[in-house]
């Protein structure tokens, strides 16, 4: 039986992984690409945002002062002298007291006006307008700068760029953007036991679930995953399929044969390739998991089951592909609850209990770590750290979503 007289806590196989985790490589891509890709500069503004100062309403500029006491009974009459034209080039003429301009939405306003009547509040009479509205100085307008200053910081690196932060590299003329290059991440799974998916399998065999769990985690945190296929638990076979993904990766997973047992070799393949830092980390699921350096590349050797794999992805894994894609703004997205049922925990190990999100609460599901289907039945899962003994029924919970 395998045997982990030596764990380490959670907190330093993250330390360890962050630490062998090499950084991104800079890629200037169009600003078509950029979306869901991880900046790797601070982003200035080339200029003021809005240019000019500028009306968020139809309506009419104005001096704010000419509208003191203005009412439906009582409207203030200005002097219409003009309209702004959408994008055009010259400024207009400072605006005299007592006047006013039509200028549409997005429009620019005059030097002197420093208010927007909106059209509904005016009614128009020849070349007079009768605002029925009082205005305070600014109301209904942008000012020039007012939404970004030039030179001023917008967009600090790190972060996976949103649809948002699109419009905002589009406001600020950057039309090619630095993002970090994804990283190549090579899988393996090993085990005599697994057949590809498109086989029924026989016997004892399973199909290879790992290969596409991790493949689909690598693309949702922006790794390229580059399959090495099945791979049979002799040292040849595996070597083989070893030193090709070391040859063309920046880093290598590997699922399966991760424990301590004779026959487990992921540890000695990659011992023999450079060091092991971690065999064993104080996780539930997930105790199995190998932390370590070949050819200089990270490598991380997975448990075989699939769901502790994908808590070692989410717990451990993320950490190295945050690390080598420059990602310093994702983090797990949370939401809280009051929890439907205790939950025991051992001391010592940090515990991550699969849960669903009900009407009632947040009901954990008490899979065992092979068990697939809590995969698809949860929305997530609560950490349980390792100091405490479990949580109470009715204790508010934080569950980390899927
Ligand atoms: P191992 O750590 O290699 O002993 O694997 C532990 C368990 O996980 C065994 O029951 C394996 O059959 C299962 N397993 C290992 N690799 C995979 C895989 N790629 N897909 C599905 N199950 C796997
Ligand atoms: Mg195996």
């Amino acid at each position: 039986m395998s045997i982990f007289l030596t764990t380490v806590p959670v907190e330093e196989a993250i330390r360890v992984v962050r630490d062998i985790s090499p950084p991104p490589d800079e890629e200037l891509v169009p600003l078509e690409s950029a979306y869901n890709r991880i900046l790797l500069r601070d982003i200035t503004a080339d200029i003021d945002i809005p240019g000019f100062t500028r009306s968020v309403v139809d309506g009419y500029a104005v001096h704010s002062a000419d509208t003191t006491g203005a009412g439906e009974a009582i409207p203030v009459i200005l002097r219409l002298t003009g309209r702004a034209a959408m994008g055009a080039s010259v400024k207009q003429p400072p605006l005299p007291p007592g006047s006013c301009i039509y200028v549409p939405t997005g429009g620019e306003i005059p030097d002197g006006a420093d208010a927007m009547a909106m059209i509904e509040y005016c009614e128009m009479l020849g070349d007079e307008v009768l605002v029925k509205r009082p205005l305070a100085a600014g109301e209904n307008i942008i000012f020039k700068g007012e939404d970004f200053r030039a030179g001023e910081r917008v967009l600090e690196r790190g972060r996976r760029l949103s649809p948002g932060d699109i419009g905002v590299l589009a406001a600020t003329g950057h039309s090619m953007v630095p993002v970090s290059a994804a990283p190549n991440v090579g899988i393996i799974s090993t085990g005599n036991e697994l057949v590809p998916v498109n086989e029924v399998p026989t016997g004892s065999r399973v199909r290879d679930v790992n290969t596409y769990l991790c493949r689909s985690f690598l693309e949702q945190y922006g790794a390229r995953p580059i399959q090495f296929g099945i791979v049979r638990d002799d040292p040849e076979s595996f070597e083989t399929a070893l030193d090709n993904a070391l040859a063309t990766c920046d880093a290598v997973l590997i699922s399966g044969g991760s424990s301590k047992d004779d026959r487990d070799l992921t540890a000695g393949m990659i011992q023999s390739r450079g060091e092991v830092f971690v065999h064993g980390i104080s996780l539930a699921p997930g105790k199995p998991t190998i932390i370590g350096q070949a050819n200089g590349k990270p490598v991380i050797g997975l448990p075989g089951h699939p769901a502790s794999t994908f808590i070692v992805l989410l717990v451990i894994a993320r950490h190295m592909i945050l690390g080598m894609t420059g990602n310093t703004s994702d983090s797990p997205v949370v939401v809280r609850g009051v929890l439907s049922e205790n939950i025991p925990s051992a001391r010592g190990r940090e515990e991550y209990v699969r849960v669903k999100i009900t009407g009632k609460g947040i009901v954990p599901l008490f899979g065992k770590s092979g068990l697939l289907n809590t995969l698809v039945k949860s929305n997530g899962v609560i950490r349980i750290p390792a100091g405490s003994e479990g949580i109470e029924t009715g204790t508010e919970v934080e569950v980390i979503l899927w």
